[in-house]
């Protein structure tokens, strides 16, 4: 056992890109012990440094690129890393999520996170290793695509051990809905922090550092992880992709629902990978079609079969892991056309491009996922962008006059493929959706923004609210909205946090769909314990996909205390979750924004309530869950901002 490691490395990397000085930054152990690394540590660190009202494209912007605790400790699934910041998408907290490679190397290059402030004059990258840390020119790689530049600077550098983090020509042209890639194409999307860090003339990071990241105590971690492996190792055979259809469908029909176990899930991503809920997701009424007008109606079997998950699989050339992940839910695929071969693409992206867009053609979807990827833009609001001037064009808002011709119809990939173009190189019409829904409706006017669908500035995933009411509240209520990976109903289920925890809600084995629907305090519980335990996942670094599991088979709060040498017992871990949800809120609200205007748009609520398919006459009472929700926090309930004096407790943290 060794009492000094304890998983963090305990200090950060300060970058002023405008003077070009690069500091190292002890932090006190009271911050870990308040927050955690990661996301908590993020959390902390932005609100105390980032001025309110600060611009998000501006110097006073801090752009931060955290691991999380757990990561590099053998324990797993906690490979991922986060970049954080001042969204210029929705003007709060901002925050994507990301796997592949780059987590360990920020530890490794002796620090949990890199936090950048000021704009540099010209475009630069940072290169850190043991002895050095630098910011050098990017002139010769600034305009390359992400895939480009992780190549080049890899081959250049001759650091074949070095991981990339790089903006591609969204992130440099200052589209809002522009993330940071990594690992060739795995994009930390959300939140427009791709902007963020184009305006700071920042292409990429490139760490090449050996750092040795310590623990407490490596033997227990080792054991806990054995037994976590022991059940993704655990894959029976399963039904042939074409079957996924009718058990959705099935699942759709059904009165009543088993609460769900995350290894049916586990079994499902090992598979086929996230594809695996492509048709399934569909006939539950779980993936909204058409600009969530749409119903599984209108795209049923025979339109979806073309996303039939085993259509990825036969393009699979190989599984993609990210570190310490012995699940592997990822995959290279060869493909036709311009690119050889794209990283598999995500049920988010498939659905995006798919079926939100009635778009059958899947050589479209695979050709669109590597372009996005390359130029660094959000596949879930590039899609909604798209579908969002779809639904113009059919409506008359916008005509051929705005769009150099081209009839945007539904489901051609034509002029799928064409508004894409245009929006990386932000030309002429495309130039009006770079920055999502609400920016783009704005500046059509006409009505536009009845049917720009967006929480707060941002447009949310490929997951139905009208079908998990747990999906409308997290949307709404997360300082970083409109988000998929916050919580659910769905997602509790698989939690199974209630084995671990002691005071969260219990499930029993089977339950009515009808009781979604009906108010009861017990949704907001649920979607309290759930944004705490994001946190608490977020702050070790660890894979949403990992936590299905459940907290018996992925131990996150034993293999932090194993790691750390603290005591802690889940329900403190859960307290500290609740800490950075409050943190990350205050700083919402110091930036002057208001929680109660990120309540999603009336469509996801079923305002009215859709009149056929899977979610016929279902609407969610989305204001009482708010008002609970926030409630259960201690905040208050009308406007979800906490007291002065919760604020001034968590802002006393050294
Ligand atoms: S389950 Fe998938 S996303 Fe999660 S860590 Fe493993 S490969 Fe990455």
């Amino acid at each position: 056992m060794d009492k000094q490691s304890k998983g963090y490395m305990g200090k950060i990397m300060n970058v002023d890109l405008t003077t070009g000085k690069i500091q190292i930054e002890r932090l006190s152990p009271i911050v870990y012990e308040s927050f955690l690394s990661g996301m908590g540590l993020a959390a902390h660190l932005l609100y105390h440094r980032i001025p309110a009202g600060a611009d998000p494209l501006g110097p006073d912007n801090l752009l931060g690129f955290v691991s999380g605790l757990l990561t590099g400790t053998g324990s797993l699934f906690t490979g991922r890393w986060m970049v954080v910041g001042k969204s210029p998408l929705t003007k709060g907290w901002g925050e994507a999520n990301c796997g592949g490679s780059f987590s360990p190397a920020i530890k490794r290059c002796g620090v949990d996170g890199i936090f950048f402030k000021g704009i540099s004059p010209k475009p630069v990258y940072l290169y850190v290793d043991d002895t050095t840390m630098e910011l050098r020119d990017a002139a010769t790689i600034w305009g390359m695509d992400a895939v480009e530049t992780e190549t080049h600077l890899i081959n250049s550098l001759k650091k074949k051990n070095a991981r990339v983090a790089c903006i591609g020509q969204s992130g440099e042209n200052l589209s809002l809905i522009s993330g940071v890639s990594t690992d060739k194409g795995r994009i930390a999307a959300r939140s427009g922090l791709g902007a963020v860090m184009g305006s700071k003339n920042l292409k990429a990071l490139v760490l090449a550092g050996t750092q040795r990241i310590g623990v407490h105590n490596r033997e227990e971690i080792k054991r806990l992880s054995q037994i976590c492996n022991r059940w993704v190792q655990f894959q029976p055979p399963f039904v042939p992709g074409f079957l996924t259809a009718p058990i959705g469908a099935l699942m759709r029909m059904m009165p009543a629902v088993l609460t769900q176990d995350g290894l049916l899930y586990k079994i499902l991503l090992r598979k086929w990978g996230t594809v695996s809920m492509n048709q399934m997701s569909v006939e539950m009424g779980d993936s909204p079609i058409k600009n969530w007008n749409g119903t599984n109606k209108d795209w049923g079997f025979f339109k979806s079969r073309s996303s039939n998950p085993d259509v990825f699989i036969r393009k699979e050339e190989a599984k993609f892991h990210c570190y310490s992940c012995p699940l592997g839910c990822g995959g290279i695929c060869k493909t036709d056309g311009k690119f050889s071969e794209t990283h598999k693409p995500e049920y988010e992206t498939v659905l995006s491009l798919g079926g939100f867009l009635m778009n059958k053609n899947v050589d479209s979807v695979f050709y669109l996922n590597e372009l996005l990827n390359r130029a660094g833009m959000d596949s879930i609001s590039a899609g909604h962008a798209v579908g969002f001037a779809m639904e113009c064009f059919e409506r008359g808002i916008i005509t051929t006059r705005d769009t150099m011709g081209v009839e945007l119809k539904w489901g051609d990939p034509i002029a799928i493929e064409f508004l894409i173009e245009k929006m990386i190189t932000r030309d002429g019409i495309g130039d009006i959706l770079a920055d999502g829904v609400k920016v783009a409706a704005e500046r059509i006017g006409k009505g536009a923004d009845k049917i720009a669908i967006h929480a707060g500035g941002q447009e949310p995933a490929m997951h139905d609210s009208r079908n998990d009411p747990g999906f409308a509240l997290h949307y709404s209520v997360e300082p970083a909205p409109g988000r998929h990976t916050n919580g659910a109903g769905l997602y509790y289920e698989m939690y199974q946090l209630w084995k671990k925890v002691k005071g969260v809600p219990k499930m029993g084995p089977v339950y009515m769909k009808s009781s979604k629907y009906k108010k009861n305090i017990k949704h907001a519980r649920i979607g309290k314990a759930n944004s705490q335990y994001l946190n608490v996942m977020n702050g070790s670094g660890a894979c949403l996909f990992g936590g299905f599991l459940g907290a018996k088979r992925i131990r996150i709060f034993d293999w932090l205390n194993a790691a750390t040498g603290w005591h802690r017992t889940p329900e403190q871990y859960m307290e500290i979750g609740t800490n950075i949800q409050t943190l990350k809120q205050a700083f919402n609200v110091r930036q002057g924004l208001l929680p109660k205007d990120n309540r999603i748009s009336d469509r996801l609520l079923g305002l009215p309530a859709q009149t056929r398919g899977a979610n016929k006459g279902r609407s969610v009472d989305i204001d009482t869950m708010m008002k609970d929700y926030w409630s259960l926090f201690g905040w208050d309930p009308e406007t979800g901002i906490p007291s002065r004096e919760t604020i001034e407790g968590l802002a006393s943290v050294a």
